[in-house]
């Protein structure tokens, strides 16, 4: 039986960051794992992306956080590495929310380990508007939760149309970058700034995602102890409690283990062994 402590036990890894994650994710990986977290000085994550658009970001997100971690094991010749990415989309299942979905993700090149930590939040202030007026840029402002959270104010939606400041946290500051713009040009475009650092609803976001990342490591196989034993697979049709026909709803997950292929089936992972009629096709067309 492996054990996941001795696997990861007084390593060290090299956390793929700039923006100040380590502050959360550190602590968390040091008390729960026992993981020791260096971040490598001057390491430019804007080379995979950046949220205000200079540079895209390359493939999914978990590919981008994947990419993040294996340039931070290649620059400190380490085998440990913590990777961040986040996102900020419409909720999934309800499009008129917006949602912030981070990945915290482990590479171990030493045993062959990759996890990943997930946490998806509908807390969020990701957002942006075109304003004419310094008011209106401060009424933004305000419900930003601006200055703990940090602003951005441009000419254009990209960064690279004009002027453009980052990381706003004073009221002088906002003053100053949004009359500069509108000095130029009839409106400025102000947003969120969303980097870690600025954004201390998405650090607390980062922090779940770490959470899950540390349970997820910890979750092992039964047969091996390899691991991050995890579900690789969901079957829907559980059953409507009015007419029994089956539903879209989750049935059984199945659980496998990457090392040894050991599976498991678990029935009803949400502990109800029906679902609501308004689930059902018939019951609720
Ligand atoms: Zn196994
Ligand atoms: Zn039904």
């Amino acid at each position: 039986m492996y054990q996941s402590d001795e696997l990861f036990e007084k390593r060290t890894a090299v956390l793929a960051t700039m923006h100040g994650k380590e502050q959360v994710i550190a602590p968390i990986l040091e008390k729960e794992l026992g993981i020791r977290v260096v971040v490598p000085p001057d390491f430019d994550t804007d080379r995979f992306g950046t949220f205000t658009g200079e540079i895209e970001r390359a493939g999914t997100q978990i590919e981008a956080a994947r990419l993040k971690a294996q340039w931070a094991l290649e620059l400190t010749d380490q085998s440990l590495a913590i990777a961040s990415e986040g996102s900020f989309q419409p909720h999934p299942s309800c499009p008129f929310i917006a949602s912030n979905l981070e990945i915290v993700l482990l590479l171990d090149t030493r045993h062959g380990i990759e996890i990943a930590g997930t946490a998806l939040s509908i807390e969020t202030n990701h957002s942006h508007q075109i304003v004419r007026s310094l008011e209106e840029a401060q009424e933004f402002a305000r419900q930003a939760g601006f200055p703990k959270h940090g602003l951005i104010v441009s000419a254009g939606q990209r960064n690279n149309q004009g002027l453009s400041c980052k990381g706003i946290v004073s009221k002088v500051a906002l003053s100053k970058a949004v009359q500069d713009v509108l000095a130029q040009s009839p409106t400025a475009f102000i947003r969120t700034d969303m980097r870690a650092m600025y954004n201390p609803t998405r650090m607390k976001v980062i922090a779940k995602a770490t959470h899950d990342l540390a349970t997820k490591v910890r979750s092992c196989c039964p047969h091996c102890g390899w691991p991050g034993f995890d579900i690789t697979r969901r079957q829907i049709g559980l059953p409507c409690a009015l007419c029994l026909a089956p539903t879209e709803m989750v049935l059984a997950v199945v659980y496998e283990c990457k090392k040894c292929s050991y599976r498991t089936e678990q029935k009803y992972p949400d502990g109800e062994e029906f679902a609501d009629p308004g689930r059902c096709m018939f019951c609720n067309p």
